[in-house]
């Protein structure tokens, strides 16, 4: 079996994928191949993925942004489902994890795989509980039988609610929301039924060697992240986090990598807390972060209440960012739905790159706003982290042709309008000229931190450019 990026980057080996990892984030292939032999950033790059363009997780690179998508047994299809994976790569998601628990789930994944040039991942235990058909039926065999399956139809990661123990269990009585993790509360209500240690976690070493075989990233999920900011922090959580640590070493020994998912709803004077913990405890593994939300209180703007929060964990070391959406608490997402999520959490992301002076990350910054600056409204529109939506808004009230050489817009108007007033006065009087100085094809920026973000436009044909979106046969089995 050919090694794990893992296993060859402890071997001295600089693979294919970390010279391309190395290109995008303008790196050293050295450094890249160090980070990833010391488990401190992981390149998910299934062996059957052929369509990947490898990208990198870890708190010295540029911060990620996952999407999730996947229908339920509710609402979605395979034409829907086709079109939020797309959504979710023209808006600039780095991952994109189908958390499907429909129908034709074999069908869509393989799609999302075939069509994907970002990593793919999933949650098997979701599946397995789809076929088992209650939790509590789950068994072990079914369990390792379907992660062997989605290694081999090329799935680059998979959570796995291994840490949550059966022990950890009466820790999470005085909550006030329980455990609100899916597979957390799957996991738990089968350890109640059967009277036994968390299945995960009794096969978790026999998961690691099909992992290592496909080289498939393990993502240990958080069961009992905290589902409101009074659950943050407590022992519960830090208790699965310190078995998450004791897994991140399991996995490491089977030469598979691992990053770690944390919470959930964090209030910000936590925020910090949580990631320093999660690094020391977990020995650097890259921290992989839903939001957290920093308030409860504002179901229908769940993507800026966790992008908050998203953007102090980046800035605190978490590696990933996992998108929350408008939709959040409320309903299934829809392909408007992913690219709002995915807007508040490029900027998150971006905004985090710029705090923690990554080189180069406030170039686009300010090419955008020279090009503010000097009314240059195309420039600006093309520059936006989504163009669409700022020309729109734009043309709203200014839609002529010529207000594209206008020195004002519909904000201030023409009279108040500070910059040409400022530029006025520079004409006139003493004051120096200011001219554009930036060139972002000089930048050292990560090519995810400059526009277009994501990887839809990285100079790698997408297969997502030749795909078919008529309606797909249904499968024998539906
Ligand atoms: S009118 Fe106001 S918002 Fe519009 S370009 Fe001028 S200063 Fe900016």
């Amino acid at each position: 079996m050919p090694p794990t990026q893992l296993q060859a980057a402890r071997n001295g080996v600089v693979t294919e994928a970390m010279r391309r990892v190395a290109d995008r984030e303008n790196r050293d292939p050295a450094f890249v191949r160090e980070q990833v032999a010391e488990g401190q950033a992981v390149i998910p790059s299934n062996r059957n993925h052929d369509a990947l363009d490898p990208m990198i997780i870890g708190r010295e690179f540029a911060t990620k942004v996952n999407a999730n998508i996947g229908n339920s047994e509710t609402t979605s299809d395979r034409e829907t489902e086709l079109e939020k994976l797309h959504a979710a790569i023209h808006y600039g998601a780095d991952t994109v994890m189908d958390l499907g628990t429909g129908s034709a789930l074999d069908e869509i994944r393989e799609m999302h795989v075939e069509h994907s040039p970002v990593p793919i991942g999933t949650v098997p235990l979701y599946e397995a509980v789809t076929q088992a058909g209650s939790p509590d039926a789950i068994t072990k065999e079914l369990l390792l039988e379907i992660v062997e399956k989605q290694a081999e139809q090329g799935v680059d990661y998979m959570t796995i609610h291994a840490g949550i123990l059966a022990e950890h269990l009466p820790l999470t009585d005085g909550r006030k929301t329980g455990i609100v993790s899916r597979g957390g509360s799957i996991v738990a209500k089968w350890m109640e039924a059967n009277g036994e240690q968390n299945p995960l976690y009794q096969v978790f070493p026999e998961i690691c060697e099909i992992f290592a075989d496909h080289d498939v990233t393990v993502s240990l999920g958080d069961s009992l992240r905290p589902g409101c900011l009074a659950d943050a922090c407590d022992e519960a959580q830090y208790a699965e986090l310190d078995t998450l640590g004791e897994l991140t070493r399991v996995g490491w020994d089977h030469g598979v990598q691992v990053m770690v998912e944390g919470p959930g709803h964090v209030p910000m004077h936590k925020i910090a807390e949580n990631v320093e913990r999660q690094q020391e405890v977990c020995d650097g593994a890259p921290f992989y972060v839903l939001g957290p939300l920093v308030t409860d209180i504002a179901p229908g703007y769940d993507h800026i209440t966790s992008a908050i929060g998203a953007a102090m964990a980046a800035q605190a070391g978490a590696a990933m960012l996992c998108y929350v959406t408008p939709k959040e608490h409320l309903g299934l997402p829809e392909a408007e739905d992913v690219r709002d999520g995915l807007a508040a959490y490029r900027i998150a992301a971006h905004a985090a790159d710029v705090g923690t002076e990554r080189p180069g990350a406030r170039d686009w910054d300010d090419a955008l706003s020279e090009a503010r600056y000097a009314f240059d409204w195309r420039e600006q529109f093309r520059l936006a982290l989504d163009p669409d939506r700022a020309r729109s808004f734009h043309d709203q009230t200014l839609p002529g042709d010529n207000y594209k050489e206008a020195r004002f817009c519909s904000m201030c108007g023409a009279e108040f309008c500070s910059m040409r007033i400022d530029q006025d006065t520079r004409e006139e009087g003493e004051m120096d000229r200011l001219e554009p100085a930036t060139d972002l094809a000089e930048s050292p920026a990560a090519d995810v931190n400059l526009p277009p973000v994501g990887t839809h436009d990285s100079g790698v044909r997408s297969p997502l450019d030749d795909v078919d979106v008529s309606p797909v046969e249904p499968a024998e089995d539906d």
